[in-house]
């Protein structure tokens, strides 16, 4: 018998799902990616466009590419936890990725699908974020710093995503960010500094700072990316990202510097 490339391809991927303890929602997983290629196939669309005669296909094409990265930390205790949760359709959550205390990453999804982790969220003029992001998943409760393991394997990860689709250092993010008064993660604990040390988000140096007079703070979080309608939400998103340490909701001399810096940085 002839085995073809895209038969032994299919014969490889079913071997891959049929490995582990997912083997049965590896296959679920399956069934849904082979409905969307289904759907991928189907053009025309019945009366998706009026005036249209017939379906003139391009020949120039390839998938969208992802351009933000989502943060999040589980709230969860364990790793096995989050799989388990992720692989239930009653909970409708899912990360492209999941890292693990000790370092293991999780793939969970296809970069080019969505996910569905970011929900009502905006950063600058972006909404709906699950449309255009990968979300990465941290494992950890909320009230616990991050482990050393785990955000080596989280840098790893990051250059590997910012190397294949190009994704600009302004567009990694938590979400916190793109979801204030609703979200807090990934938590004060986070080093969103020595992330940004490494090249995926920006941060700040304020010892020569000069704060203009006109400065509009909560101008300047809306130039960063904040959602700024419930203002006091901005800026508690924006402390638990920048300035971890204070848990007020007040904005101080200090912010205004950081502001000042960010928004060169952001803008
Ligand atoms: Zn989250």
């Amino acid at each position: 018998m002839r085995i073809t490339a895209t038969v032994l391809m299919g014969l490889l991927f079913f071997m891959a799902c049929s490995k582990g303890p997912y083997s049965s929602t590896n296959r679920d997983y399956k069934k849904q990616a082979k409905a969307y290629s289904k759907l991928l196939r189907m053009y025309p669309l019945e009366d998706s466009v009026s005036n249209a005669p017939y379906f003139a296909g391009t020949v120039n094409f390839s998938m969208r590419r992802p351009n933000f990265v989502v943060i999040h930390h589980t709230a969860q205790n364990s790793c096995d936890q989050t799989l388990k949760t992720f692989t239930k359709t009653a909970t409708q959550v899912s990360a492209h990725y999941v890292v693990c205390r000790e370092g293991t990453v999780f793939h969970m999804l296809n970069d080019q699908l969505r996910a569905f982790h970011a929900g009502v969220s905006r950063w600058g003029n972006t909404t709906d974020l699950n449309s255009c992001s990968m979300g990465i998943e941290i494992d950890n409760n909320g009230f616990e710093p991050f482990t050393e393991a785990q955000i080596n394997s989280l840098v790893d990860l990051l250059g590997r995503l910012k190397r294949a689709y190009n994704i600009p250092q302004a567009n990694f993010v938590g979400h916190a960010d793109i979801a204030p008064g609703r979200k807090v993660d990934p938590s004060r604990f986070f080093p969103w500094k020595q992330l940004a040390d490494a090249g995926y988000g920006y941060w700040y140096d304020t010892t020569t700072t000069v704060v203009p007079d006109n400065f509009n703070a909560m101008q300047a979080l809306r130039i960063v990316g904040y959602n700024i309608k419930d203002s006091l939400a901005a800026i508690q998103s924006y402390k638990i990202h920048f300035s971890p340490a204070d848990t007020t909701k007040v904005i101080g001399d200090g912010d205004r510097k950081i502001l000042a810096e960010l928004v060169r940085k952001y803008q």
